[in-house]
């Protein structure tokens, strides 16, 4: 029985991954959990799955809270209660909770940092679903870890399906993605992307592209702000990053593919040219069941990929002029140091600005480079926390600045 803290739990991530305890009740229990502001949903998965933990980001609501779980029916009530924790004290807590063995990341966005370096210190293993934390602090990340012998899993489509091909390998042998340094006999990562809400709109359209048209993914249901992300090709840029980060490859033998399909989730060319890749339907339950489950796989009923159904795979090279984001996030990690950090917290800031419609979808890519280029000059080569944190703080204020500017300059002209 393998115990689950579950950062991030009311989110998309989140609930898939208690879904997946529910259907494997042998296997997995869930100690502890985290949330944001969804309290209704969380009050269920207290009810459902009983954990000894919970930790609400936001310690205000924490006494809402306790009247709720002390309201309950006595039959919905859990036989004990959970310790209640808030604020960012209370996610570490929930993050290294000691009798967690594996802390699944759904938390979005750099806010999962601190928890997810606490899981670290503590010496869990990871599911790392949360890529920003990873492209933030890459460079923090990799010592503690370590130092700590945690294990990094990777939970995120891409990533996992690199890391299913690698099983086998000298690389899986040692069982650790914490290292860095090249993982032998890996030449290559080819990671495929859908090309997002916007793949087959005219680049001359994208001006017209409203919150409702980016947040519709063609193939994957995922929160609002990955979504976003996925139309930029953001996403991808980032998980360039992250790919680079777990299996040490550096930022030429990491490419980028628009597979319209999501059906093969990547690829890898080993030494000996050989090219592996892991097929399925999208969907994350099984990239996610692989952490909880790695090394073993479990028996799902799923339905089953039918190759002819599908009838035709394609590929394409992705167009540099639709998604300036990829280009920026190559720039950003080749850059290293802080420059993930920026444009990351670049990223978030914008992304966070364009959903609450308070700029255009093609100000985010303008916003990011104007963030990274002001921070050449102030690049740390070898940063520690706090300079992460310092320069994660700087990009949103410097972001928000600009596009204050912006709409000062052309305003109230965005898309219905
Ligand atoms: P989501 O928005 O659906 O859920 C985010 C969760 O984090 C929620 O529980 C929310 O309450 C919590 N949260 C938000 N802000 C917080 C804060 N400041 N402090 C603490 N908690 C906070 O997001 P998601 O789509 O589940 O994505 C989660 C992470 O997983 C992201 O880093 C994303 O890139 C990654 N990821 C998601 C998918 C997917 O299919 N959804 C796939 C691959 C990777
Ligand atoms: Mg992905």
């Amino acid at each position: 029985m393998k115990a689950l803290s579950v950062l991030g739990s009311t989110g998309s991530i989140g609930t898939q991954t208690l879904e997946l305890a529910e259907e494997f009740p042998d296997r997995f229990k869930v100690v502890a959990l985290t949330a944001g502001n969804n309290l209704d949903l969380l009050v269920e998965q207290i009810i459902r799955h009983a954990p000894e933990a919970v930790a609400l980001a936001h310690p205000e609501r924490l006494s809402e809270l306790r009247e709720r779980l002390n309201g309950l029916e006595p039959s919905q009530r859990p036989a004990r209660l959970p310790e209640l924790l808030g604020g960012n004290e209370g996610l570490e807590a929930a993050a290294a909770w000691s009798t967690a063995d594996l802390v699944v990341t759904g938390i979005v966005g750099c806010a999962g940092l601190l928890p997810t370096l606490a899981a670290i210190r503590a010496g869990k293993d990871l599911a790392l679903a949360n890529k920003e934390t990873l492209i933030a602090a890459g460079p923090v990340v990799l010592p503690e870890l370590e130092k700590s012998g945690s294990r990094l899993l990777p939970a995120d489509s891409e990533h996992s399906a690199i890391f299913q091909c690698l099983q086998g390998t000298p690389y899986a042998e040692t069982a650790r993605l914490s290292t860095g340094t090249p993982t032998p006999g890996l030449r290559r990562i080819q990671l495929t992307a859908s090309g997002g809400a916007f793949r087959d709109w005219d680049p001359a359209d994208l001006h017209k592209a409203t919150v409702a048209d980016a947040t519709s993914h063609p193939n994957w249901s995922m929160g609002r702000k990955i979504t976003v992300d996925s139309a930029s090709l953001m996403n991808k840029g980032l998980e360039v990053i992250e790919a680079h980060y777990l299996f040490g490859l550096d930022y030429d033998h990491i490419e980028i593919v628009v597979h319209p399909q999501s059906i093969i989730h990547s690829m890898v060319e080993l030494a000996d040219s050989s090219v592996l890749a892991q097929l399925g339907w999208p969907d994350m339950k099984l990239p996610i069941l692989y952490c909880l489950s790695w090394p073993e796989r479990l028996d799902t009923p799923w339905r089953r990929l039918d190759l002819t159904e599908v009838g035709a795979l394609t590929f394409r090279a992705p167009d540099p002029a639709r998604y300036p984001c990829m280009e920026l996030a190559y720039a950003a990690g080749r850059a290293g140091g802080t420059m993930p950090a920026a444009m990351n917290a670049a990223n978030e800031q914008a992304v966070a600005l364009f959903l609450e419609e308070q700029i255009h979808f093609l100000d985010i890519p303008k916003l990011i480079d104007g963030v990274c280029e002001r921070h050449k000059a102030d690049l740390t080569a070898h940063p520690s926390l706090s300079d992460v944190l310092a320069v994660d703080a700087w990009a949103r204020q410097a972001v928000r600045e600009a596009a204050a500017r912006l709409q000062a300059k052309t305003p109230a002209a965005l898309p219905a």
